[in-house]
């Protein structure tokens, strides 16, 4: 298999060879942060999470079955490339290769840059995907600075594609009233930081589960400013009153088996000394661990 339109890296995500033919899960990186407004530097999230995955420890202990997330069958075909450097012509090159990675039933890892990069991945999937945004923020504005697609609105174009029941919003703490308004109305699930920590993470969890309805696949979007920024300083655009990277794990890990596509973005490394890229490397190292099961086969 051959994957068009990317550019390989030497750092690699824990070292992964380029080649996705043997891979069950296929790494790209998409460094674009062109509609970001307040602290650009989201392309460089790629290359420092990379970084980072090599620092620390691929062996899961806490999902107790024994595996080391960089010896399961992964690939980082590179970064996508996409000319000229707009919002269009990156959502074009990212709906492109998420396409040619699902179609082969490998699962996509995609490595942002901004959260725009999720309404392309989304294009590329069934209709009857669920998406779990796990987000400070809605994403729901109509426009942002006069711009239809943004990281500000990514959701709301998400929603018009695929409805308002294939969206669940987890870590909400910062809204507008116009999205307020517009989730009311078109009955979005969402969970806010705030009632993960009244009622914790686990029962959260729960309750997630049981809102999925049975069947369709489910894509995981992790916005790294989900996280206080003490866990996650170096973010887009940080809001206090966040998860802590162990709230957030507990989610992940009842979620995780169902997912068939997992991103993250809005990692601005320049904004700190690494520790958000390391946490955002933890969380990926966690999902690939917990993914192994389906795939022990190949193992
Ligand atoms: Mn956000
Ligand atoms: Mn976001």
């Amino acid at each position: 298999m051959t994957v068009q339109g990317v550019s390989p890296v030497v750092n690699t995500l824990f070292g992964a060879p380029i080649d996705p033919s043997t891979a069950s899960f296929v790494v790209a990186g998409v460094p674009f942060d062109e509609t970001s407004t307040y602290r650009k530097g989201s392309k460089q999230g790629p290359a420092a999470i990379r970084t980072a995955s090599q620092m620390i420890e691929s062996f899961c202990l806490d999902e107790q079955n024994n595996v080391d997330a960089a010896h399961l069958p992964i690939a980082d075909i590179g970064d996508i490339t996409f000319e000229p450097h707009t919002v269009q012509s990156m959502l074009r090159a990212v709906e492109s290769v998420v396409g040619q990675i699902a179609q082969e039933e490998k699962i996509p890892i995609l490595l942002g840059g901004e959260h725009t990069l999720t309404l392309a991945a989304v294009r590329a999937l069934p209709r009857d995907i669920v998406l779990l945004q796990f987000d400070a923020h809605m994403d729901l504005r109509d426009r942002f600075n006069d711009q239809e697609f943004s990281h500000a609105s990514v959701q709301r174009r998400i929603v018009e594609q695929l409805g308002p029941d294939h969206l669940i919003q987890i870590g909400i703490r910062a809204v507008s009233k116009e999205e307020f308004d517009y989730a009311q109305e078109h009955k979005i699930t969402y969970y806010s930081c705030n009632d993960i920590r009244k009622e914790g993470a686990a029962t959260i969890a729960r309750r997630i589960n049981d809102a999925i309805p049975p069947g369709p696949p489910l894509y995981i979007s992790i916005d790294m400013d989900v996280l206080d920024p003490a866990y996650a300083p170096a973010v887009g655009n940080p809001e206090a009153g966040g998860l802590t990277t162990s709230e957030l794990l507990t989610i992940l890990r009842v979620v995780t088996p169902r997912a068939m596509i997992f991103d993250i973005t809005e990692v601005t490394p320049q904004y700190d000394q690494g520790i958000t890229a390391i946490a955002a490397a933890r969380i990926i190292t966690t999902f690939l661990c917990i993914q192994a099961k389906r795939f022990q086969k190949v193992l």
